[in-house]
């Protein structure tokens, strides 16, 4: 049974670069929180950062939220991608870019390395849209590496990381 595993810290990072992004980041968050084996426990505030990669799109809003499962990884990693459909199908056109990305940043202190499954994830620690949002939420957070979240954030800084990145929206709960 999906949801009866060992009570894990979560790291998400979520993106929106079409349509009413606001709205898709918090359909998503509302979707997660209606989980019964998932307890969101902080939400970051909302991030407005340039898209890296094709500069005809849209900037992305952004934002982390730190969750406490009982999912196993691939069992939330399920989940998500069903929210990714469901929020997508809805209003998604053909081949446009995505409404809403839903990552697994962390989850607890794993390692994972498998074809449909990287934690922490692959990129995370080239992006200020993930740690600007992660190091407002939790910034003494020790990563599977023995880095703070703050150390990770100074060293992606240090070599030069110029990603534009302003604060969007203060969380206010
Ligand atoms: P990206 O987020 O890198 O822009 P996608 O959202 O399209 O790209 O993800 C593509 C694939 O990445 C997914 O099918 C999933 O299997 C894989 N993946 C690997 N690790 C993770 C992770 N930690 N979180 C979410 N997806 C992951
Ligand atoms: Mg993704």
């Amino acid at each position: 049974m999906p949801g009866e595993g060992k009570r894990e810290k979560a790291f998400l990072g979520l993106g929106s670069n079409l349509g009413d992004r606001q709205s898709y980041l918090s359909a998503a968050c509302r979707e997660l929180a209606a989980h019964p084996s998932i307890q969101i426990i902080q939400a970051s505030s909302l991030y407005e950062t340039e898209p890296v990669g094709y500069q005809e799109q849209g900037w992305f809003l952004n934002q982390v939220m730190e969750m406490e499962t009982t999912l196993t990884p691939e069992e939330l990693l399920f989940f998500t991608q069903g929210i990714e459909n469901e929020l997508g199908r809805k209003r998604l056109i053909r081949w446009g870019p995505r409404v809403i990305d839903l990552d697994i940043l962390l989850y607890g202190n794993s390692v994972i390395n498998t074809p449909d499954l990287i934690i922490p994830h692959p990129r995370m620690y080239e992006r200020q849209f993930v740690l600007v949002p992660l190091g407002e939420i939790a910034p003494d957070l020790l990563h599977p590496d023995g880095s703070s979240t703050q150390e990770h954030l100074d060293a992606l800084r240090q070599r030069g990381n110029s990603e534009k990145i302003r604060l969007f929206r203060e969380y206010n709960p």
